[in-house]
């Protein structure tokens, strides 16, 4: 089932698949609600005494998708797929440049922003300084950084992957250790924020490392969640600097599920190669299952 559905999901016209994506969606609820397990005695038990209840109602069956389902489902896939301007959009907003590294404007939906105050405050309280390194980043800023690595203008360990990996999928697969697939990124939604830097070794000394114990301790508590951790089989290397907003971001990875398929992930240099990866489930779903 799950696989014929993810075959018609592959279709490319945006409009068929959604929907289905509709018509699947109203149907597994369908299907479930009409195959609830039964509480009620077999209609041939007559129990004495026992007023026998009326029939269940036959259940009506479900509406056809509108137009207006449809447009709200393309309107996910929109925003999932990082391709708008958080600048221009009234769920973000922008963060003042004394809680981030650089001084470049960095935008977070408002939920993410207002947690992350809380916990610096928090955090400050107990001698840890935690700024924005990178927050929202759209497709289109995710795309410079895939492309820069993929044609060597940006060192990927110290190296010009243009020339050292010229085999494509392989190339691919050593970006992915680090870096999403621009249309894949948690960066496109608003809710993950890399705190304080984006290297590993940072946190093999102080104040690295006091830092990342406090946030292993406390971020949780403000919804926080650290989805690549260590240990995963599949999926991106663990980066400690990389935290999630739960209580948003959960939903939203439940939707990228449902709503996108590979034909979505496209429009980038090597995406050829997305035909001989699953992406969808071995990266953006590979995550810390607390982060769900
Ligand atoms: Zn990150």
């Amino acid at each position: 089932m799950i696989l014929i559905i993810s075959s018609i999901l592959h279709m490319k016209n945006h409009i068929w698949s959604a929907i289905i994506v509709v018509v699947f969606l109203f149907g597994t609820h369908f299907y479930i609600v009409s195959n609830r397990p039964s509480t009620e005695p077999a209609s041939n038990e007559v129990v004495v005494g026992t007023p026998v209840p009326p029939p269940d109602p036959v259940p009506e069956p479900m509406p056809p998708a509108t137009p207006e389902m449809i447009r709200k489902i393309e309107e996910e896939r929109t925003y999932l797929l990082g391709h708008f301007d958080p600048a221009k959009s009234s769920e973000f907003i922008a963060i003042p440049l004394k809680y981030t590294m650089y001084q470049n404007q960095m935008y977070l939906r408002k939920e993410t922003y207002d947690a992350f105050l809380d916990m610096r405050a928090a955090a400050l309280k107990d001698g840890v300084n935690l700024k924005i390194a990178s927050a929202a980043r759209n497709f289109n800023y995710q795309k410079n950084l895939w492309n820069n690595k993929w044609n060597g203008t940006t060192p990927v360990d110290g190296k010009n992957l243009a020339q050292t990996i010229p085999d494509g999928l392989e190339r691919f697969k050593k970006i992915l250790e680090y870096s999403a697939a621009p249309g894949t990124s948690r960066h496109h939604w608003g809710t993950d924020i890399d705190i304080n830097t984006a290297e590993g070794a940072y946190f093999d000394v102080e104040p690295g490392i006091k830092e990342y114990n406090w946030l292993v301790e406390n971020a949780s508590l403000f919804g926080f969640c650290q989805p690549y951790t260590a240990g995963r089989s599949l999926g991106y290397n663990e980066e400690k600097w990389h935290w999630s907003y739960v209580p948003v971001a959960g939903q939203l990875t439940k939707d990228y599920a449902k709503i996108i398929t590979p034909a979505d992930i496209t429009g980038f240099e090597g995406a050829t190669y997305v035909q001989n990866l699953d992406l969808i489930n071995d990266y953006v779903l590979e995550i810390n299952p607390l982060c769900r």
